[in-house]
């Protein structure tokens, strides 16, 4: 593909519906509130909207399955919690998605951008998302970021996808 004007807000949604709809009609105790601020002012970025379409899909597939996994094992007082922000500065845009999952433990953080790196069941995950992800987002000249605890007021992780403006 070539790198074209993008609607980063538009594309956003789309892939967060697909991963949202996808993982929701195959597991019967899906539950996740999803709660998305989207910058109306987006500056459009320079990027192959299918590989950066793959990113977002990739990272919001693991931030539901990351709360949903832990709703599994919590009491009904959790509630299961996706956020999806964009926002613009002068020189590039930023994504963030936030989950109130269990988080990234300090001892395996430095792993998960490793092919081939999963903490998921066999058969479950097979850990080339983030790495297909890390290496997509470096040839946009983009950066990906990861902080766990997450940027918000609960515990979680935050994704953050930053990629250059057009
Ligand atoms: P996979 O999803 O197939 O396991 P990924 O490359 O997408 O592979 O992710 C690698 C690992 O990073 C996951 O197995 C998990 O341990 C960790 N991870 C990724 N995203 C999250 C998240 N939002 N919350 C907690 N752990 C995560
Ligand atoms: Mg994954």
């Amino acid at each position: 593909g070539q790198k074209e004007a993008t609607d980063m807000n538009a594309l956003t949604d789309e892939y967060l519906l697909l991963s949202y709809h996808g993982l929701r009609s195959k597991d019967q105790s899906f539950n996740t509130e999803l709660v998305t601020d989207f910058d109306p002012a987006l500056p459009e970025a320079d990027v192959v909207p299918q590989d950066i379409g793959r990113v977002l899909l990739n990272v919001f597939n693991n931030a539901f399955q990351a709360v949903q996994e832990r709703a599994g094992r919590e009491n009904r007082d959790f509630k299961p919690r996706v956020t999806v922000v964009t926002s613009g500065t002068t020189d590039a845009i930023e994504i963030r998605v936030t989950d109130n999952g269990p988080g990234i433990p300090e001892q395996v953080r430095h792993k998960i951008f490793q092919p081939f790196f999963t903490t998921k069941p066999t058969g479950q995950g097979t850990g080339l998302g983030l790495s297909l992800s890390y290496d997509i987002v470096a040839a946009h000249n983009g950066k990906m970021e990861v902080l766990s605890p997450a940027d918000g007021p609960e515990p979680g992780t935050t994704f953050i996808i930053k990629l250059p403006l057009k």
